[in-house]
Order: structure tokens, then C-alpha cells, then sequence
């Protein structure tokens, strides 16, 4: 495909997604963009020629893209669209490119919360809100008022809670192609909230995952009752490495890059352990991870 891009518009072409995401991997975009602004971005989508795939990523924490990389468009959230205020006693306005953790730090400014959650997510909002994120109890669409979106005609809607099917870690939009551009959230009144307890969520986090390696968190979402790291660890599967990749020896439901790892290893290594699994245990996991793009 030859994506024809407006000259106004500031694209990069091939762009290397492995830039882009945690895992380090993927292959390249055809053509990149972000977005200046809200405006920009509706011209962009409105300009766009029909027919041409048009894909949203944020942080890139929850992505595995494939070799072969992404045809047609990626439109990153990453830096952009990250307006972040307080709106009232206990409402928060936040663009789609506002990383999670920057609202656990304001949400406790403002003795707001619960919101330390947020703190050990790695993505955007837009992330956020399209995976239902959640850690310790909390959960993004709980906070949840109001989303604003916009659609491929550059158009935006307001949406509500109604609007969307929302499970754990699944979100089913009522009105589909429409990506998120910025969240109304409600928050209770916390005026002892401070930074000590998002500290401790992250030492917590620190002990029993893999952080600071190349992951994207955990891979499979726990099956209803269980939890896909103990399957998956009684399976015998802690370390079982293909190529570049390897199932993390400290938690078993990420698998870690050691810096030369392809998609394509750790997308065979997740089929791996999902079969290995469904063999054993009889469990099939589903992935919360997000698998894009095209085989090279
Ligand atoms: C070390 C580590 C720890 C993690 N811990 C947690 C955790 O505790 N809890 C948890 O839930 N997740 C966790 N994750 C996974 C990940 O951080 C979350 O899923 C996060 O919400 C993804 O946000 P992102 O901006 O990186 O989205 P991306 O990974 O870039 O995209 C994820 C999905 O969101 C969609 N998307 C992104 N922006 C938009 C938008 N504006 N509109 C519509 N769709 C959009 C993409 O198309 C894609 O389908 C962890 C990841 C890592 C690496």
C-alpha cells in the first residue's frame, strides 16, 4: 500500500514500531504520525484517504507488533493530547496521551484518589481506558464519567459508560471505529492521599515482577478463579526461553526480551505456553496482550 499523506502533515515513513513499544520489538509502520493537536488530528483522520487501515497506539506497554510491521496508518498518543486538570472537588479532565502515572501523582496533589493504581501502569490513558487497566484493586473505567472520541471522518462524540461493554481487561465499544481522545473521571475526596503509598504499591510491584526489563507486563489475563502465572509456573514453564525470549523466572505471566529476542520468538513463545497449558490444566488463556501488524 502507498499511503498518500497531505504535505501539511508531519509523517514519518517505515517508521521501526520496536521504538515504540516495551517490548522492543516490531517491525515497522508504514507511516507514523502524532498528532500536534486535537485539531490536527481531526484533519489528519478527515484527510485520510478511505480504504487506509488507521491504527491508535499509546505507550506501546500492551503491544506486540510482528515483524512485518503495521500497513496503513499508526496514529501515536505518546507526548500529544496530554491536557491534564481538575474540574471540580472530585472530577478530572484528561487527554488520551496524559500518562497513568502523572495521574496518580496529580490525583494525590489534589487529595483525590483511590488513583495510586495508576502509578504502576505504563501506558496513556488512551491505553488505559482501551484495556479497562487496573492493579491493586482499582480499575480505569470505575472512574470513568464521561470519554470524548473521535472517528475516522475527524468528527468527535461524547460517550458515556453505557456506551461501552466493560469486563476485566476488555472493552467492547457499543459504537465502533472511534478512538479515545480525552476522559471526564471521578475521584473521592482524600485529603491524607500522598506519594508514600504509591511508593509502596511500587516497592510491592518491584518484589514479585520483573520490572525494568524488556516486558509488556502480563501476557494472558487470569482465567476466571485462577491465575495465569501460577498455570503457567506449575506447568514447568518458568525460563523456557525460545530465541531471544523467555518466560520471566520471577513472574511467570511475563515474558522478557533479553535485547535480541523478534516478534516472532515471542509470539511463538506465547503459543507455547498456551498450549502447554491447555494440555496440563486444561485452561486456555486468552492474551491481554495485543498482538498487530504482520508476519515479516
Ligand atoms: C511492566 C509493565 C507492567 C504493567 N502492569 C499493568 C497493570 O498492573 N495493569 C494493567 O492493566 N496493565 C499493565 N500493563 C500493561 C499496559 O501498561 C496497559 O495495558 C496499558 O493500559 C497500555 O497503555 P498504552 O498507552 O501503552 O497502550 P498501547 O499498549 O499502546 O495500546 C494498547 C491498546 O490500546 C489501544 N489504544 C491506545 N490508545 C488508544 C486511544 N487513544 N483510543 C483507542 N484505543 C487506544 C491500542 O490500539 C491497543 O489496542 C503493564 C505493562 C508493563 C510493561
Amino acid at each position: 500500500m502507498n499511503v498518500a499523506v497531505a504535505p501539511q502533515f508531519s509523517v514519518r515513513r517505515a517508521e521501526p514500531l520496536s521504538r515504540h513499544t516495551s517490548w522492543h520489538v516490531g517491525g515497522p509502520a508504514e507511516v507514523f504520525f502524532s498528532p500536534a493537536s486535537r485539531a490536527e488530528l481531526a484533519a489528519f483522520l478527515r484527510a485520510l484517504p478511505a480504504g487506509v487501515p488507521v491504527q491508535f497506539i499509546g505507550l506501546g506497554s500492551n503491544l506486540l507488533v510482528r515483524d512485518g510491521g503495521i500497513p496503513g496508518v499508526v496514529i501515536s498518543m505518546h507526548g500529544t493530547l496530554d491536557e491534564l486538570r481538575r474540574l471540580s472537588d472530585t472530577t478530572v479532565q484528561a487527554g488520551a496521551g496524559v500518562a497513568c502515572a502523572r495521574i496518580a501523582r496529580s490525583c494525590i496533589k489534589w487529595g483525590l484518589g483511590p488513583a495510586e493504581f495508576f502509578a504502576g501502569i505504563p501506558g496513556t490513558l488512551g491505553g488505559a481506558l482501551a484495556m479497562n487497566a487496573g492493579a491493586f484493586g482499582g480499575e480505569t473505567w470505575r472512574h470513568v464519567l464521561a470519554v470524548e472520541t473521535i472517528d475516522r471522518s475527524g468528527a468527535t462524540h461524547e460517550r458515556g459508560v453505557a456506551d461501552y461493554r466493560i469486563g476485566y481487561r476488555e472493552v467492547v465499544p457499543l459504537h465502533p471505529g472511534e478512538w479515545f481522545v480525552s476522559a471526564r473521571l471521578s475521584f473521592e475526596q482524600r485529603p491524607g492521599a500522598h506519594e508514600g503509598e504509591v511508593k509502596l504499591l511500587l516497592a510491592r510491584r518491584k518484589a514479585s515482577q520483573p520490572i525494568g526489563e524488556w516486558s509488556c507486563g502480563s501476557v494472558f489475563v487470569n482465567p476466571p478463579g485462577d491465575h495465569a502465572a501460577r498455570l503457567i509456573e506449575s506447568a514447568g514453564l518458568k525460563g523456557y526461553r525460545i530465541g531471544g525470549a523467555s518466560v520471566s523466572a520471577k513472574h511467570a505471566n511475563f515474558i522478557i526480551n533479553h535485547g535480541e529476542a523478534r516478534a516472532t520468538d515471542i509470539e511463538r513463545l506465547i503459543e507455547h505456553v498456551r498450549a502447554t497449558v491447555e494440555q496440563l490444566h486444561g485452561v486456555t488463556l486468552r492474551t491481554e496482550v495485543r498482538i498487530l501488524g504482520v508476519p515479516a
